[in-house]
Formats: structure tokens, C-alpha cells, sequence
């Protein structure tokens, strides 16, 4: 399959290529587009042939359920039932935004589009380009990531060519995703409100607005138990991998550096390649290896913003054992820790 790329000018899609992109959408189509979380791959959420085209290019287990995004928060009503006072609380608040909302689903919604669940999962993006696609494409896109199904999110166009040209119909570039984590997920279909999947909207953010909130208790703590389910499917994968091994170091960071620079140093000394996840306040101080600074440790946003490219800078040079140092676990930490230490796998070495 020819993949048409469309480049935008200045964050605006032409008209043509707006148009163009819907059609391919309304007529049952792939189309690759910006969010301010990570790129999407979309397709008509309401019709399941299309979805099942989306697993099918990304690789993708069918049981894992897809986030139908929307464009209006009106649209919510058409697609889920039995809609708590709070779910329109978190809407008026965090959206356009990088919150999912999952609720109890309507029949226009195929069982192919939220794999086999009564739930949806339902999203209002910022992005501009995001709204006007789906807006013009009918109102209801499925969009999971744009990558292959395990490797690390796409945030930039390169990412997507990179995993999904000649499998797909168009890919729109828009730069680089503003965020770069996918969106925080919260379950609002049973009584108590629950956090799937940690993201750029807190937990102190959702308290704020809704009260008292906890954690799926499957995604929280150091390994995933195999005995708890993760109630989002998709929390189960490895996922956001390098090809690489990756290992976090845990502890002081003056013994962390030491500790990374000891490990590298034996790498290199047998031939391996070796790359090392740094920030821009440590990575003078790395002495073997391939240095790359994920973003400043004073400011989590660009660590967060920084983490996927990373990885996928890793892979492109085929480092063989990649190191990273940890980051906190508050606020926006929580996020980025959760996506490392899957692509970790969990390998932790604690530093003492
Ligand atoms: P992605 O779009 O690739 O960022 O992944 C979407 C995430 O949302 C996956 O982890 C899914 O398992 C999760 N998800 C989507 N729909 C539902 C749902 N109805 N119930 C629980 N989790 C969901
Ligand atoms: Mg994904």
C-alpha cells in the first residue's frame, strides 16, 4: 500500500488534505495523525471492519480495547450510558485534554472497537488538528498509539513512518507531540472512580475536581503481580520497549552515576553496545557508552516529553544495553516511571 504523508505548515492542515484524510477515514480507512498525547492511528470507531484494520497494522491482541475519541463533549451521550454528574465534572475540566474516560457503552459502539467490552473509552483531544480530523470524519475515531504493538509510542511523524509506512493510507506530520505520554485513564463505569493508567493529568489533578481516587492496584508498586488484573486491557502487554536491555538504576544519584558509569565501562570493555539514558543536569558526567539527555530533571514535563524518542533513538542505533537513571513518582513522575519500568520490564538494580 502507498502511505500519502501530508505536512502541515505551522500546526494547520490544509483543507484538501483534511478532506482527504476523512474520506479515507468514512470510507473505512487508516489515517496517522498528531495529538497532543502521542500520534494516533484512526479509524471509524463506529464501524468494526475498520477497527480490526487498526490491529491488524499495528500488531495489535484484539482484546486490547480502543479509545474512541470525540470532538464534542455532546458526542459522549451517543456512544456511553449511565453517565455519572462526575464524568461531566473531569470533562468540563481536563477537556479538550489528555484524559480518557471509560463508561458504560452504547449499541452503536461494536464490541470490535472496545474488544469484546460493555465499556468505552472515551477521549476529547487539544489538539486542533485531532478535532478537525475527527469532526469532519463523522464525530467517532478509534485511535490507539501509532507504533507497532510493544515498541515505544510514537511522538514524532518519523516515528510513525518508521512503524507504519506502506501498512496504512495516509500519515499526517505535525511535529512533535506536546506531551509525549499517552493520557491518564480513569474508570467511571462502576461506583467507585478508579486510575487504569497514570498520565499527564494527576492524581492530586482528579482529586481536585472529584475527591478521593486510587490506583488500579495492578499498576502501581514494583512488578506487575501476575495474580492482580489490570482492569485496561492494554496495562497487561510489555509495552514501550526498546529493543535493547534496559535496566534502571534506584538511589543517591552520585552513586547511581558511578554505579551506571561501572556497568557501562564493562560493556564497553566486551564490545557491547551501550547507551545511557542521562538528563541534562548528569550527562556531563557519564564517561562510556552512547549519552543521550531525556530533558531536565527540574522540569518532568520534558522528561516526559523526551522518554519515547529516547528509547527509539536506542533502537536505531541497536544498543544492546541501555541504563537509566529513575525519577520520582510524584505528580508527573508517577507517569513516567510507569511507562520506564514497563519498557524495563522491571528490571530495578537499587543503588545503595
Ligand atoms: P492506547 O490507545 O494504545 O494508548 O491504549 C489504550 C488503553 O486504554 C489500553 O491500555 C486499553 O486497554 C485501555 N482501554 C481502552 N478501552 C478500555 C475499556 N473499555 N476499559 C478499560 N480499558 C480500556
Ligand atoms: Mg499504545
Amino acid at each position: 500500500m502507498n502511505t500519502i504523508i501530508i505536512q502541515t505548515e505551522n500546526g494547520n492542515l490544509k483543507k484538501q488534505d483534511l478532506y482527504a484524510a476523512a474520506n479515507i477515514i468514512k470510507n473505512g480507512g487508516l489515517v496517522a495523525f498528531p495529538t497532543e498525547t502521542v500520534y494516533g492511528l484512526g479509524a471509524d470507531a463506529l464501524n468494526p471492519k475498520a477497527a480490526e484494520k487498526i490491529y491488524e497494522a499495528k500488531g495489535r491482541p484484539s482484546d486490547n480495547p480502543l479509545i474512541v475519541h470525540i470532538a464534542e463533549l455532546k458526542h459522549m451521550e451517543q456512544i456511553a450510558r449511565d453517565i455519572p454528574d462526575i464524568a461531566y465534572k473531569l470533562a468540563e475540566v481536563f477537556w479538550p485534554g489528555p484524559l480518557t474516560i471509560i463508561l458504560n457503552k452504547n449499541d452503536i459502539v461494536p464490541f470490535g472497537t472496545t474488544g469484546g467490552l460493555t465499556t468505552v473509552a472515551i477521549r476529547l483531544p487539544a489538539s486542533k488538528i485531532a478535532r478537525s480530523i475527527i469532526s469532519c470524519s463523522g464525530g467517532f475515531i478509534a485511535a490507539p498509539s501509532a507504533n507497532v504493538s510493544g515498541k515505544p509510542s510514537p511522538t514524532m511523524a518519523e516515528h510513525v513512518i518508521a512503524d507504519m509506512n506502506g501498512k496504512i493510507d495516509m500519515i499526517i506530520d505535525g511535529g512533535k507531540s506536546t506531551l509525549g505520554l499517552e493520557s491518564t485513564i480513569v474508570d467511571l463505569s462502576s461506583n467507585e472512580p478508579i486510575i487504569l493508567r497514570p498520565g499527564c493529568i494527576t492524581k492530586a489533578m482528579l482529586e481536585n475536581v472529584i475527591g478521593n481516587i486510587e490506583y488500579d492496584r495492578a499498576i502501581i508498586g514494583k512488578s506487575m503481580d501476575e495474580d492482580i488484573k489490570p482492569k485496561a486491557p492494554g496495562m497487561k502487554y510489555r509495552h514501550y520497549a526498546p529493543e535493547g536491555c534496559l535496566t534502571i538504576f534506584e538511589g543517591n544519584l552520585d552513586d547511581v552515576i558511578k554505579t551506571i558509569n561501572k556497568e557501562a565501562e564493562l560493556c564497553a570493555r566486551s564490545g557491547k553496545r551501550v547507551g545511557i539514558i542521562a538528563t541534562e543536569e548528569t550527562k556531563g558526567l557519564y564517561k562510556h557508552g552512547n549519552i543521550i539527555s531525556i530533558g531536565r530533571r527540574d522540569d518532568e514535563d520534558s522528561i516526559a516529553a523526551g522518554l519515547y524518542a529516547v528509547l527509539r533513538q536506542f533502537d536505531e542505533i541497536h544498543a544492546e544495553f541501555i541504563f537509566s537513571e529513575s525519577f520520582g513518582t510524584g505528580n508527573l513522575g508517577q507517569a513516567i516511571m510507569n511507562r520506564l519500568l514497563k519498557a524495563a520490564g522491571y528490571r530495578v538494580v537499587k543503588v545503595d
